[in-house]
């Protein structure tokens, strides 16, 4: 951290991110030229229509879509297209949500899609008065499942692509749009986090949404890709209840400009340098008792690998949860992916790091782990009362 990093002046700590794209961390390190494009256009007026009109054409372009959208995030982009879905352009119908008065309004979704990206997916669809109508069960749908739920009610179908949702026996994609559109009902696909613009389009969904400050390293926005009729009701939402999460023209022209350097982006260098971060951390990790590092894939296929950090507790004299925590304390706080820490590990994501913090963080992996193995008891903290404490800090803030 330099004198000049805006951290230090507002007091905040120089957090490592080793988790992903997380929004609780500020999401991704916005490319130079969204950081440009944003700057370069706040001091100017536009006709915002025509800046959205622009965006329309680039994510066209870079999807194979008819047309696109910028919102205010993904999850203002699942509210959005089901609104969008429910009233059409119809404007007066828009300007009555939530009220979605005599018009469809279910909207069906595979149970193991229901899923929390920090906030509950089923919310984003219920806020543009919809209902959710569950198909399947948690482990498991089928598709005469799906084609069973549909009824004249039906406004659409969400569908998640995220190492969130159970990741077996759910419908295939492909399957969910032929059933769905054998029925006239829209696809949305929540694609928040997933690299590949064109392949849900492709396999069928009616719009597919992206976050754009997730791999495109785009300010804090959405993205909508699909059918030009359905973007336009999702744009025409703006006159709605797509007001209260309006997109500023800094964050339109920004993400016009991460989406322009996506097109060159060195995808090769970067999984060298990713590749280099590993490397550095394996080696930082070799022969300490009860830690086994290995690199283990994306589970959704993005191209991007992390290294999974496994802890013998015994053996290391720590959990996997408590040595997670104690990385994210102090001066030099580094924070894990520690969504599967209750099985005894946690990975460590190399996507969204500046030139050298990889050293930082074999540091202090040391550090704690050298700690652990010198202090008089093992370091444990039952799994229930670490949860039930991480639960009551939520309300501490703003203390
Ligand atoms: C991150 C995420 C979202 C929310 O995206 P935002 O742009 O942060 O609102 C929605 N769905 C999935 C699957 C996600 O991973």
């Amino acid at each position: 951290m330099t004198a000049t990093d805006i951290r230090s002046r507002l007091g905040l700590r120089p957090v490592i991110n080793v988790s992903g794209t997380m929004t609780s961390l500020g999401a991704s390190i916005v490319v130079p030229q969204a950081v440009e494009a944003a700057a370069a256009i706040l001091t100017q007026w536009t006709e915002i229509a025509d800046l959205h009109r622009v965006a329309s054409r680039t994510i066209a372009e870079l999807t194979g879509a008819e047309a696109g959208f910028v919102t205010a995030s993904c999850s203002a982009a699942i509210t959005l297209a089901v609104a969008a879905a429910i009233t059409g352009s119809d404007l007066y119908a828009i300007e009555q949500l939530p009220d979605t008065g005599d018009r469809r309004n279910e909207v069906l979704i595979q149970t193991g899609h229901m899923v929390s990206y920090g906030a509950p997916v089923e919310q984003a669809i219920r806020l543009a008065g919809a209902r959710v109508v569950p198909v399947g069960q948690a482990t498991s749908a089928h598709a005469y499942q799906l084609a069973g739920a549909i009824n004249e009610r039906t406004a659409a179908a969400v569908y998640v692509v995220s190492h969130h949702v159970v990741d077996y026996a759910q419908i295939p994609l492909p399957t969910f749009a032929r059933v769905c559109h054998e029925h006239s009902v829209p696809v949305i696909v929540d694609a928040a986090s997933e690299y590949d613009l064109r392949r849900f389009l492709a396999d069928g969904a009616d719009l597919a949404l992206y976050s754009g400050h997730k791999f495109l390293s785009g300010p804090t926005t959405g993205i909508v890709a699909g059918s030009k009729d359905l973007v336009r009701s999702v744009y025409l939402q703006n006159r709605g209840i797509g007001r209260g999460m309006k997109v500023g023209k800094e964050s339109i022209a920004g993400v016009i400009a991460a989406l322009e350097a996506w097109k060159t982006r060195d995808h090769d260098g970067i999984r060298a340098r990713e590749r280099a971060a590993l490397n550095v951390w394996i080696n930082a990790l070799d022969g300490r008792p009860g830690i086994a590092a290995t690199i283990v894939p994306d589970p959704t296929d993005n191209p991007l690998d992390r290294l999974k950090v496994a802890v013998a507790p015994e053996e290391a004299r720590i959990s996997a949860w408590d040595l997670a925590a104690r990385l994210a304390q102090g001066s030099r706080p580094v924070i894990v992916r520690d969504h599967e820490a209750e099985h005894g590990h946690f990975y460590l994501d190399p996507c969204n790091l500046h030139p050298g913090e990889e050293f930082v963080v074999a540091e202090r992996l040391g550090e704690e782990l050298d700690r652990a193995r010198l202090a008089n008891e093992p370091i444990m903290t039952p799994l229930d009362r670490f949860w039930l404490d991480r639960e009551a800090a939520i309300l501490n803030w703003p203390d």
